[in-house]
């Protein structure tokens, strides 16, 4: 027992090190994904249940590996948010977002999300600053989706950083919410513009034995309440829209509606008129 449970230590810091040198491979890889061009964003519509018109876009970074064929974000930022190189795909896809929203009709927003890596760098204003500058985008069509994780960080710190990203009349929207370890003392000062429900409260909100569909209303309640708006994420069958759309939400992001689009395929809807 004693010999296999050394050899299960063994085993077990193998694993470890070649966990280690899987994400230096992928953080390398990464880095030159960025310089070679292998990094594009997609655009998925956040729709009004009501009008059907499309109010929104979320950008949504997408990364066509040479070997590996497409990796997940949800794989490669908290691997790129462990280095530095998160600040550089940020800009990259702060600016990319804006150049392609600003060809977009004015009633339409761009969101772009922001790691909490990015929202620790004092940096973060003048970079979304520059972005806005070089595409010419109203400052408004701009919305900054941030998830809880910003405020672990020093608190005078995190003001700050929202007092001057408010200053440059970006909006922002609390990410996520209701996953995590979600404090409504965050929403007590934070100047939030809109709150995006967790798909996971739609996933189980048709299901009459959990809370979930109640949970959507109370959201939607408070955000109200605080003249926030809400979006209500990963909808993807006719049901689950109802139970969400009876539960007061407004605005609706999920494949029931669209997958994330290429900026082509954006141009093209937005041609044929399905955008207003
Ligand atoms: P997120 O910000 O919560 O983005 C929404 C995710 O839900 C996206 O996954 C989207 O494709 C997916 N989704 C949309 N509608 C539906 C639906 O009806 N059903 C289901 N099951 N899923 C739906 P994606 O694109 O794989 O992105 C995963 C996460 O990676 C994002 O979650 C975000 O945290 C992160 N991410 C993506 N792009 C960026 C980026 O440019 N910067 C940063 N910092 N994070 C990003
Ligand atoms: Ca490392
Ligand atoms: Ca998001
Ligand atoms: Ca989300």
């Amino acid at each position: 027992a004693k010999n296999g449970g050394r050899g299960q230590f063994r085993f077990y810091a193998a694993d470890l090190k070649n966990e280690e040198q899987e994400r230096e491979n992928l953080l390398d890889d990464l880095r030159i994904a960025l310089e070679a061009d292998q990094l594009r964003l997609e655009y998925q519509p956040v729709v009004s249940i009501k009008s059907g018109a499309v109010v929104c876009l979320e950008a949504l970074m997408r990364w066509e590996h040479p070997e590996r064929g497409e990796v997940s974000p949800s794989s490669f930022i908290p691997v790129a948010e462990e280095s530095d190189l998160i600040n550089n795909l940020g800009e990259w896809a702060l600016r990319t977002a804006c150049e392609t929203a600003a060809e977009w009709p004015n009633s339409v927003r761009i969101a772009v999300n922001v790691s909490a890596v990015q929202f620790a760098n004092p940096g973060l204003p003048a970079v979304v600053a520059n972005a806005l500058a070089h595409s010419g985008l109203a400052p408004d069509r701009l919305e900054l989706e941030l998830t809880e994780s910003i405020f672990v960080g020093d608190s005078i710190e995190t003001e700050q950083m929202f007092a001057n990203l408010k200053k440059l009349g970006v909006r922002l929207a609390l990410d996520d919410f209701g996953t995590g370890y979600s404090s409504l003392s965050y929403l007590r000062s934070a100047p939030f513009d809109k709150i995006k429900v967790d798909k996971s409260f739609v996933e189980s909100c048709t299901q009459k034995d959990k809370n979930s569909a109640k949970i959507i209303a109370a959201i939607v309640g408070l955000s109200s309440a605080l003249n926030m708006e809400t979006t209500v994420e990963g909808v993807e069958a006719f049901d689950q829209l109802e139970v969400v759309k009876s539960k007061g939400a407004k605005l609706v992001q999920g494949f029931i509606y669209s997958r994330p689009l290429l900026r082509e395929e954006v141009l093209e809807r937005i041609k044929q008129g399905d955008f207003v």
